[in-house]
């Protein structure tokens, strides 16, 4: 099959028929009672029993052949650097390799892995508008890159945020990576930032490289940026009772990651069921990163929560998808009119001890993953990553 990358989007109309179970990404309500989902134009029309949609017309028409159709997976914790390449540990196509993960979406914390990365603010500046744009302009094999995220630095003053808003940088690096790591210093940049509408990420816990710092809960608290970056740290994690104040202590998104410390991503994840605030928790890998490169890493992350975690795995799906669309103000994310037809094909892998899909991963195993679709472009068919699934979708003539 070709591969389509680049921004493009489907001009037609795409019918998705014969789905056997619809994840919604939303968590208040994540199995859809439909089994057919039409997009016009790389974006979702409508959603219903085949019968009563109009499926007429169609440029590209898929048997789903009975398998899960959820969302795309976003990644909200990446460290790319420029187009396919990551100099972290020498990779090429580590992108296009985490499409194959299902991974659709991909939120940039900090093009920090740049050999020589700019310190002074001008440079800085320089670095993230040019990240943001050439983010934009490619796509390796179509996923969406939200790039472009510059790394605070002592000295910068409210114009820096308006001029860096200006120019279209939407996105902080982590708070903390940078010479910014004083509580008081990050909150009155942080605050700059929101109010230019330009969205935050700070580091927590322990440093992740020689030269990054080291981010406790009392400093991420006063920072207040609006996602608390890593939960379970990059990798070394703040004492249990330090992550349990961060999610008792604000309403601000508690990213669990994959490049972090698992029991500590665990603990999390269960402080924010039992104090009901499952709506903040949001998957990333961290990656590019030390531990290197995950393409399912965000698969693995669903199947530790859901397992170890003992959660609905249809609800950990909703983690990786609606609400990290949600509290980043993402189109795609979530199924259901007016988003962006971004969606993953997924089934039970071939002999899995799960009765389904949903049973598999909620005994820790990974789904196989028969196709990708990016604005109602089909950018990848059965997986070479994912063990393989049992049913695959088939593209009819
Ligand atoms: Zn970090």
């Amino acid at each position: 099959m070709a591969l389509a990358a680049g921004p493009e989007t489907q001009t037609g109309r795409m019918v998705i028929r014969n789905i056997g179970l619809l994840l919604s990404g939303m968590l208040e309500h994540p199995i859809l009672d439909a089994d057919t989902v039409v997009a016009e134009a790389g974006r979702i029309t409508a959603i219903g029993r085949e019968a009563d949609c109009d499926t007429a017309g169609a440029t590209v028409t898929i048997d789903a052949n009975g398998v899960c159709l959820a969302p795309g997976l976003i990644d909200s914790h990446v460290h790319p650097v420029f187009g396919d390449w990551t100099p972290r540990q020498g990779q090429l196509g580590w992108i296009e390799s985490s499409l194959h993960g299902g991974v659709t979406t991909m939120i940039s914390a900090g093009e920090v892995h740049l050999p020589g990365r700019p310190r002074d603010i001008v440079g800085l500046k320089a670095l993230a508008i040019t990240a943001q744009r050439a983010f934009s302009n490619f796509r390796s094999a179509g996923v969406k890159i939200h790039g472009g995220a510059p790394v605070l630095e002592q000295g910068m003053v409210e114009s820096d945020f308006l001029d860096l808003a200006a120019a279209g940088v939407t996105l902080l690096g982590e708070v903390g990576l940078g010479s910014v790591k004083a509580g008081y210093q990050a909150k009155e940049m942080v605050a700059w930032a929101r109010k230019a509408g330009i969205q935050s990420t700070i580091h927590t816990g322990g440093p992740s490289v020689p030269g990054s710092g080291y981010i406790d809960a009392d400093t991420v608290l006063e920072a207040d940026a609006d996602i608390i970056g890593h939960i379970n740290g990059g990798h070394t994690a703040l004492p249990l009772r330090q992550i349990r104040c961060l999610c008792e202590g604000c309403g601000r998104g508690i990213e669990i990651v994959h490049n972090g410390n698992e029991l500590a991503g665990l603990s999390a994840f269960r402080y924010a069921r039992e104090l009901n605030q499952m709506h903040r928790v949001i998957l990333g890998t961290d990656s590019p990163a030390g531990s290197g490169v995950q393409p399912l890493g965000i698969l693995r992350m669903i199947a530790l929560l859901s397992s170890i975690g003992e959660a609905p795995a249809e609800l950990v799906f909703a983690c990786a998808t609606g609400n990290t669309a949600r509290m980043r103000g993402l189109d795609g994310g979530l199924i259901e009119p007016g988003r962006a037809a971004d969606v993953v094909f997924m089934d039970r892998a071939q002999h899995s001890s799960g009765t389904d899909l949903l049973d598999s991963v909620r005994r820790g195993d990974l789904p196989g993953i028969g196709m990708v679709v990016i604005d109602g472009i089909v950018r990848c068919g059965r997986s070479r990553n994912t063990p393989p699934a049992e049913r695959v979708p088939e593209i009819l003539a």
